[in-house]
């Protein structure tokens, strides 16, 4: 299988255009469809948001059948302008946090189904920036894609080490321990995306080495086939996200376990947006 293929790399001398060739050889489920995911964080007022929306709207009608799939995800107060705006172009629209229930006392909230309601398809669920900001857990998160699934949604589940984590040789078992804990076991390729997201790489124009990512997508898709099963594990796309960019894009897609990105700064950049796209 592509996985076992490549489990084994660092230092290892192969190419990426290698990698993308043996993913195509030995994958036995349907092929995975690159994702590409904006995520715009506490970022756009109408004006410049819908400017933005329209612009990878164009985008991707203008490239008729890509062969990979693009998702915004606004912040809240732009979810109903965005979809407006992306309307009829074929661009995803998702959501930065949902809470686990599905309605209730909760001030200053939104739910799932809400976000179905307004025309998204995917919620992010456990970004390191709410694990951090609001403290959120493993339980948390898995709460929530729980309820993403409840409304329809896909979760696209966050996950990655610290920089202190990662330097103490702990990277695989802080994901190890996060998957356990912030995948849900109703998780299957069409519910669920998993974004591997090295905190110390987000925001920073630092990313791991290509082999780095490699061996942690691997080592998720092994963690995934031990929790759900082999075939979920193979449909199941796995992004990688921290300062992708234009420049990288093309290495890291092209890695035989990673199905896309998780793009922050260079989302709000239509022009970078588009030529990571056009790097699948
Ligand atoms: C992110 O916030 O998910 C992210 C990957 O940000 P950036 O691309 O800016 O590193």
């Amino acid at each position: 299988m592509a996985n076992r293929a490549v489990i084994d790399m660092w230092g290892n001398s192969r190419t990426p255009e290698r990698h993308r060739k043996n993913r195509k050889r030995h994958t036995m489920t349907a092929p995975r469809r690159p994702l590409i995911a904006g995520n715009w964080k506490m970022n756009g007022l109408q004006e410049d948001g819908l400017t933005l929306a329209s612009a990878v709207g164009e985008f991707m009608k203008s490239q008729g059948a890509a062969g990979f799939e693009m998702l915004v995800c606004p912040p809240f107060t732009l979810i109903g302008a965005v979809g407006q705006a992306i309307t009829g172009s074929g661009v995803k629209l998702g959501a930065q946090d949902c809470h686990p229930a599905a309605k209730g006392a909760h001030t200053g909230d939104i739910s799932a189904a809400m976000l179905a309601d307004a025309g998204c398809s995917h919620v992010l669920v456990g970004h390191s920036e709410r694990r951090t900001d609001h403290g959120e857990s493993d339980d948390l998160v898995n709460a929530k894609a729980v309820a993403a699934h409840n409304s329809g949604l896909s979760a696209v589940i966050c996950i990655g080490e610290t920089e202190a984590e990662r330097d103490g040789g702990k990277t695989l078992d802080v994901v190890k321990s996060q998957i356990a804990g912030s995948v849900p076991g109703s998780a299957t390729p069409a519910n669920t995306v998993l974004a591997y997201e090295p905190v110390w790489a987000i925001g920073t124009g630092r990313t791991p080495t290509v082999q780095e990512v490699q061996e942690v997508h691997a080592f998720i898709r092994a963690e995934l086939a031990a929790k759900l099963g082999r075939d979920a594990a193979d449909g199941i796309r796995l992004l990688y996200g921290g300062s992708m960019n234009p420049g990288n894009a093309r290495e890291l897609l092209a890695l035989a376990d990673v199905d896309g990105g998780l793009i922050g700064g260079a989302s709000l950049k239509p022009d970078d947006f588009a030529a990571i796209a056009l790097s699948c």
